[in-house]
This record gives structure tokens, C-alpha cells and sequence, in this order.
């Protein structure tokens, strides 16, 4: 049995398709979150001319099962493989934090970070991780979905951070804001096969995390085939059960917020 609560409202998802945006700034706690939650859609967006960031919060030193894996070459081939997989999104450079991995904290110190990196990128559309997910283990992905959300506020109202006023950033109010991974979805973008092959090549571009991230729990069946087939076809099946839910073919899920915006 999964630990997930479900989260497709019977009925489907009240909307399907932003306009493509011109921007869009992705928030993520570790290398590889926003490839494995919403790559596809950055895919479709990048292809259609939108100018895409990730701002990945934390710097990814503990994505090993190997005790004695030196951290600071982690980090460095976990950069490499960031930068790696968001031009093969058609993203544009990542920026980094580099907080440590595991221990990513909601302080107003870091939410002024945040604010400053939209403040200066400006980005349409914000997507990040849904702070209110139930049941799910990891600490930094609760923390930087907490972290984009505050740091949304804090970036478009003109009494937080004045110091970034002072050095010439203006607010920003971004249209929209993507949360993936939801714990209620209200959204759906469709992808199309070339997006979900992308967002493969995108996933696959992180080296260090295949073991323990892509093939974990993935068998290999039958014997001697390569698990990596299996695990591209999980993958796909996970856009065709957000698909089906939103009646589109192949689909990523979100909870969308405008109003608050
Ligand atoms: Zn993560």
C-alpha cells in the first residue's frame, strides 16, 4: 500500500494549461527535484520560448548511500549534473544556495534569499514543492515549500527586505504559483511524448542519483534486463495517471494558486 494520500479530487482538475509563460523560476531543495516533479512542463514551456531558472536550495551533499563518498565531490558532480540536466530542459543556469543537504531550516534569513533571487529574475509563474504534502518523510522538501511560498510574500510586498529596494530591486508579483507534488491537485499540464522524453534525458543526466534515487525499489524484470527500461517505464506511467485524471494523455499535477497572489 502507498503512503500517499491520493491526490485526485474526483471530477478532474478545475484547470488544464496555463498560457505558456514568458518566465518561470522553479524552487527546489535538492538537485533533481524539479526534473523528477515537473520537468516535463518545463520542457513544453522552454520549447515554446519561455525563459526558465531553477533556484535549488541546498547543496545536495547527502544524496549518497555511501558512507565514505567525499561530500565536497558530490556536491561539485551534483552542480555539474544540475547544470546538465536544465540545458537539456532548455532551462537557463541554475542558481544555488548551497545550504546543507538535510538540514534546510524556514529562517528569515534564507526567505530573504529566496525573495531576492525572484525579485531579480522576475519570473511569470513561481513552482515549487507543496509545503502542505501529508506523510512524506523528507524534511528540506516541507522547508522549501514553505521557503517559495513566504518568500513569494516577502518578495512582492514593498516592507519586507528593504535593503533589496535599497540596492535597486524592485518588487515582484508573480501571475502564478505552481505547487507540484500536491497534496489536493487542482491543476494539470499536458506534456506530449517529446516533453516526457526529455524530462527523461533531464533525469537521466544526474549519474550520481541513478542508484539510489531512480532504481530504488525498481526490480529488474525479467532477469538481466536493464532496470533502467523499467524505471523509464514507471516514469511514464506516472504522466499517464496524471493524464487520465486530467483527460489529456500524458499530464503533470499541481495545485495552482492565483488568488492569493
Ligand atoms: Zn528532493
Amino acid at each position: 500500500m502507498s503512503d500517499d494520500v491520493d491526490p485526485f479530487p474526483a471530477g478532474g482538475p478545475a484547470t488544464v494549461d496555463l498560457t505558456a509563460p514568458a518566465s518561470a523560476l522553479v524552487i527546489v531543495a535538492h538537485p533533481d527535484d524539479a526534473e523528477f516533479q515537473t520537468g516535463a512542463t518545463l520542457a513544453k514551456w522552454a520549447r515554446a520560448g519561455a525563459v526558465l531558472h531553477h533556484l535549488v536550495l541546498t547543496d545536495g551533499s547527502k544524496g549518497t548511500w555511501d558512507p565514505d563518498e567525499d561530500p565536497a565531490e558530490l556536491v561539485a558532480a551534483r552542480h555539474a549534473e544540475q547544470r546538465a540536466a536544465a540545458a537539456t530542459l532548455g532551462a537557463g543556469g541554475p542558481v544555488f544556495l548551497d545550504l546543507v543537504d538535510g538540514e534546510l531550516d524556514v529562517t528569515t534569513e534564507i526567505r530573504a534569499e529566496v525573495a531576492e533571487v525572484i525579485r531579480r529574475l522576475r519570473p511569470q509563474v513561481v513552482i515549487g514543492h507543496d509545503p502542505w504534502k501529508r506523510y512524506r518523510l523528507h524534511p528540506d522538501h516541507q522547508a522549501a515549500g514553505r521557503l517559495c511560498v513566504e518568500g513569494i510574500v516577502a518578495a512582492r510586498d514593498p516592507g519586507f527586505h528593504r535593503d533589496q529596494l535599497d540596492r535597486g530591486l524592485s518588487p515582484h508579483r508573480p501571475d502564478a504559483l505552481l505547487l507540484f507534488e500536491p497534496d489536493v491537485a487542482n491543476h494539470a499540464e499536458s506534456v506530449d511524448e517529446e516533453c516526457h522524453l526529455i524530462r527523461l534525458r533531464a533525469l537521466e543526466c544526474f549519474a550520481s542519483q541513478i542508484a539510489t534515487t531512480h532504481l530504488y525499489k525498481v526490480d529488474s524484470e525479467p532477469p538481466g534486463a536493464d532496470p533502467l527500461d523499467e524505471w523509464r517505464r514507471r516514469e511514464r506511467e506516472r504522466l499517464e495517471v496524471a493524464g487520465s485524471w486530467a483527460g489529456t494523455g500524458l499530464a503533470e499535477p499541481f495545485r495552482l494558486i492565483v488568488d492569493q497572489l
